[in-house]
């Protein structure tokens, strides 16, 4: 593990960039990320458990690993970099003369200078999504994100535009994908596993390892449908991330949080799978309850 980028902090010592590499010289192949959103503690998990593998089967070529960006962040359960609340992820591409989230952004930029990059991400707090990548409907992204057979790939319009630390890696000519599960501030054993799989399938796809591993084709979808709250309530869901819905199924229901009488039901439109849950009942009106990947027509 090696030190990549110092910040002097005042008052609490400094804040480390730390990054761990595996595989042989030369240029890197790929560089993951988590972390960046310092209460997403299942990206932390994964990368944990790819390091695990890849200190046993050394990779052909270089393979950067950083599992925990905004570690300060995370020491105090915060999305956000604490000092000034700003969001690191929206400090991209850098400056190294800037603000502290400029500087760390440029220096993750610098220190993931690699040919295919990944940023794993949790959910909000507030919802549990199942494992999925998210990129765009067409290209090299897309057949990567294939081969690491998570759960779901979403093919998303526009994600070729993608801001935050994907597009500026886009942005500087490398390839990027993002992959995400589970919510915030939780760790979500399952998903972290299933996340951490699917990045070792991804590099034994590339030719960087020798790796069996089966897996069942993701659900491949670019049809992802968003169900909010009409009323605000108390919401109980009926489904679970990962669970196969038909058109009409009672997706959960949003209740009077005094009482408990059913206010509003929530019915999916389509079929498909589960991409989404949320897991905090209390909502107002407009958010989201319950997204579904559907499927392909
Ligand atoms: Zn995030």
């Amino acid at each position: 593990m090696s030190v990549v980028f110092r910040l002097e902090a005042p008052y609490r010592g400094e804040y480390a960039l730390h990054r761990l590499t595996f595989g042989g010289n030369g240029p890197a192949a790929v560089a993951m990320v988590a972390g960046l959103h310092g209460n997403e503690v299942n990206g932390i998990q994964a990368l944990n458990l790819v390091a695990g593998m890849l200190r046993v089967m050394r990779p052909k070529r270089p393979v950067h690993l950083l599992p925990c960006v905004n570690s300060i962040g995370a020491d105090e359960a915060r999305k956000r970099w604490p000092f000034d609340d700003r969001d690191i992820n929206a400090a991209f591409p850098g400056d190294p003369e800037g603000a502290p989230v400029e500087r760390i952004a440029a220096a993750v930029m610098d220190a993931t200078d690699a040919e295919l990059c990944i940023d794993v991400h949790s959910g909000a707090t507030t919802v549990r999504e199942h494992p999925h990548a998210r990129v765009p409907l067409s290209g090299p992204e897309l057949e990567h994100a294939r081969a690491m057979m998570l759960p779901v790939v979403w093919r998303r319009r526009g994600d070729r535009y993608e801001g935050g630390l994907v597009g500026a890696w886009r942005g500087a000519g490398r390839e990027a994908l993002q992959v995400r599960g589970g919510r915030g501030l939780a760790l979500d054993m399952d998903d972290a596993t299933t996340l951490a799989r699917g990045l070792v399938r991804l590099l034994a796809h590339l030719g960087l390892i020798s790796h069996q591993d089966t897996g069942t084709p993701s659900h491949d979808t670019d049809h992802v449908q968003d169900y909010r709250s009409m009323a605000g309530g108390f919401f109980v869901p009926e489904v679970q991330t990962g669970e196969r819905v038909v058109s009409g199924k009672l997706l959960g229901l949003v209740r009077n949080p005094l009482g408990g009488e059913p206010i509003e039901e929530i019915r999916a439109h389509k079929a498909g799978m589960v991409l989404a849950v949320r897991v905090y009942p209390m909502v107002h009106a407009q958010e989201l309850v319950v997204r579904i990947a559907e499927d392909a027509t």
